[in-house]
């Protein structure tokens, strides 16, 4: 049961307590609000923290004991910025996992065929990437997920499994998506800020100050900080014994249907 679902249950239990106290007591109406509000900031908060896996569940690390770790790029795939990637993961011989925006896929389906071939995992990271997904009907954010997919699909020939959401934000209707299409979500342990950070030392110490095994890393294709530091945080994992993985061999998951 998702911590939504149970949230649900013990609002509605406290709900009746404070009805059946209310009936023998002169019990203050501020206690009703102080539950609404309670319950609203729980909710807030499973919004926007993925690994809490307030509405769904969420693979955000792999096993802490091995020494593997993934490399996870989203928003792409973009000409220049993801061919510059692709360049430095050749470079090093090493995989990572990209979760694709359907409408770049659209404009740019040769990048996408270049990471694919390139032995990269693909991922879904809907068609749009709306910064207000969180209000969208169920409706549409079914087709978000659906329309990703099948434009990968007529590009690589294989249907993702793994399905980032953008910013990180789940809610009920989202959660819903997700069990209809029986996608796996996907988070990370490791949130750089890449889309913020500017200098490249400030992003490599934020990134290599905890990195270890089982960590998922998530970076953006989009962020020059990050092309920039790639080399040197590749170089930092390497001397510290860590081994880059994708996401399908770090979770131990099938990442097609
Ligand atoms: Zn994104």
């Amino acid at each position: 049961m998702s911590g939504f679902k149970k949230l649900n249950i013990i609002l509605l239990v406290l709900l009746s307590a404070f009805v059946v106290i209310d009936v023998f007591f002169d019990f203050h109406w501020a206690w009703y609000l102080s539950l609404f509000f309670v319950d609203f900031v729980i909710c807030i908060y499973g919004s926007f923290v993925l690994s809490a896996q307030f509405f769904t569940s969420v693979k955000y690390k792999g096993d802490r004991t091995s020494k593997k770790i993934a490399l996870t790029f989203d928003d792409g795939p973009l000409p220049s910025q993801t061919e510059r990637i692709l360049k430095v993961l050749a470079q090093y011989q090493i995989k990572a996992s990209f979760f694709c925006i359907g409408q770049r896929v659209s404009q740019h389906p040769h990048i996408l065929k270049q990471v694919h071939e390139q032995g990269h995992l693909i991922g879904n990271h809907t068609f749009h990437h709306s910064p207000v997904m969180g209000f969208l009907s169920l409706k549409y954010v079914v087709s978000e997920l659906t329309k990703t997919n099948t434009q990968i699909e007529q590009v690589i020939g294989k249907l993702p499994r793994f399905f980032r959401p953008p910013y990180g934000v789940t809610n009920p209707n989202i959660a819903e998506a997700i069990g209809q299409g029986k996608y796996q979500t996907i988070g990370w342990s490791i949130r750089s800020f890449d889309t913020i950070i500017r200098d490249q030392n400030k992003l490599y110490k934020r990134i290599t100050r905890s990195l270890k095994g089982g960590d998922i890393v998530l970076l953006h294709d989009y962020s020059e900080t990050t092309i920039q530091v790639l080399p040197r945080l590749i170089e930092y994992a390497h001397q510290n014994g860590l081994v880059f993985v994708r996401l399908d061999e770090l979770l131990n998951e099938e990442p097609y249907r």
